[in-house]
């Protein structure tokens, strides 16, 4: 029996997870779930799979989360200073599923004791990528990529050299607006309303302007350090190859599935070794083609914000998941357009002084902080 910590339990990919541990209950020992209010919820999953501890980061539903669990013998508690120590507790494996930067504070706890993590949270690694990979390595800690491209990638270089690796190529389904003529008058409905996979709003509407792939891209670069020149992107609207690893003799292995993400998620909770899942299997006849196609950086400039973001170094990363997020949430709040998303971002990234690169999780949280409070008032002087 092998203990887990979900991060963001009530979400898309912490219900994925926990509906894998349902299957497989005898081989799980449940130890912390965190939301971030569902707190009726959460206190039903925490009874359900006999947690030890459930905590909401909003210390607002606290007293709700108590009520709900009251006579359970879980343990409540609420706040990020509880979210934090939660992911500290010591489990086999967590899974950091909380959405957004502010799942990275619960992440470096985890890996300052050493822990496995599977990290479906990208944004805590391209807020954070040079602090977070050099705790990775002072701690010993290990990162199962559960972004499904990351673990496609992570697989074809199970066992083989990176130095020999001569690209890495990530796909990209095009998200909902590949084919949409008219870009500015997309509803946050339309763009949620993903083609393969069913996720987030939040990675929804990132999967829409393809800042997702921005992000993964960034995610990409600090996991499997083959330099930014080797990564590609190519739209594949099936998303059935979720990822692919040239070698120098000109062998591209690549990885296969439905796109459903307990397929990546089961990877990460068997690894190293395979399990199970309920995942519908490929039936290539009945798929008959997969197409690709280069990626438009007109229409949808935030693959090439992040591509600038990296090269520019320091904490433009940071600074260009910080606007995403606001962007992201003012779009889907109806306060501006589509279009203003990438727009936003690019905005924020050229505004006044670059910051330099932080060294310690208390910088990037410093520069994340700034950075929303830049992006708002960018919003409302528009
Ligand atoms: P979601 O919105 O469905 O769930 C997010 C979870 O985080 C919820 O449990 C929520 O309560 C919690 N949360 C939200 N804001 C919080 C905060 N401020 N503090 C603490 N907890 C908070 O999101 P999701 O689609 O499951 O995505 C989670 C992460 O996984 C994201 O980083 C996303 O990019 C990544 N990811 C998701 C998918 C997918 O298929 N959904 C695929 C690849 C990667
Ligand atoms: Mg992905």
């Amino acid at each position: 029996m092998r203990s887990i910590s979900i991060l963001g339990a009530t979400g898309s990919i912490g219900s994925s997870t926990l509906d894998l541990i349902r299957r497989n209950r005898a081989d799980w020992r449940v130890v912390a779930l965190t939301a971030n209010c569902q707190a009726r919820e959460l206190a039903a999953l925490a009874r359900e799979f006999g947690a030890e501890l459930a905590v909401v980061a909003d210390e607002s539903c606290l007293g709700e989360l108590r009520e709900a669990l009251s006579g359970s013998g879980i343990e409540a508690a609420g706040g990020r200073t509880a979210l934090v120590e939660a992911a500290s507790r010591e489990v086999d494996l967590t899974v950091a599923a909380i959405v957004g930067c502010a799942g990275l504070a619960p992440v470096m706890a985890a890996v300052e004791r050493g822990g496995t993590i599977a990290l479906a949270n990208k944004e805590a690694l391209v807020s954070a990528g040079e602090v977070l990979t050099a705790a990775v390595e002072r701690h010993g800690a290990t990162l199962l990529p559960t972004d499904s491209e990351h673990n496609a990638i992570f697989q074809c270089l199970a066992g083989n050299d990176i130095s020999d690796v001569r690209s890495i190529t990530l796909t990209a389904s095009g998200g909902p607006l590949r084919t949409v003529a008219d870009l500015s008058t997309v509803t946050p409905e339309q763009a949620v309303a993903h083609p393969n996979w069913d996720m987030g709003a939040k990675i929804s509407v990132d999967s829409a302007t393809m800042m997702n792939k921005g992000l993964e891209l960034i995610e990409a670069y600090h996991l499997f350090p083959v330099g930014l020149d080797r990564l590609k992107i190519v739209v594949h609207p099936q998303s059935v190859i979720h990822s692919m690893v040239e070698y120098r003799d000109g062998s591209t292995l690549a990885q296969l599935g439905p796109s459903d993400m307990r397929v990546p998620i089961a990877s990460c909770l068997a690894w190293p070794a395979r399990m199970d899942t309920p995942c519908e299997p490929l039936d290539l006849p009945a798929l008959s083609e997969l197409t690709f196609f280069a990626p438009d950086e007109d229409r949808f400039p935030a693959t090439r914000l992040a591509r600038e973001a990296l090269k520019a170094g320091g904490a433009a990363p940071a600074v260009l998941n910080a606007a995403n997020e606001i962007a992201v949430a003012a779009f889907l709040a109806r306060q501006i357009p589509f279009s203003r998303i990438a727009a936003m971002v690019a905005e924020t990234l050229a505004r006044g002084n670059m910051p330099p690169a932080p060294r310690s999780l208390e910088e990037v949280l410093q520069v994340d902080a700034a950075t929303r409070a830049r992006a708002s008032e960018i919003l409302e002087l528009a």
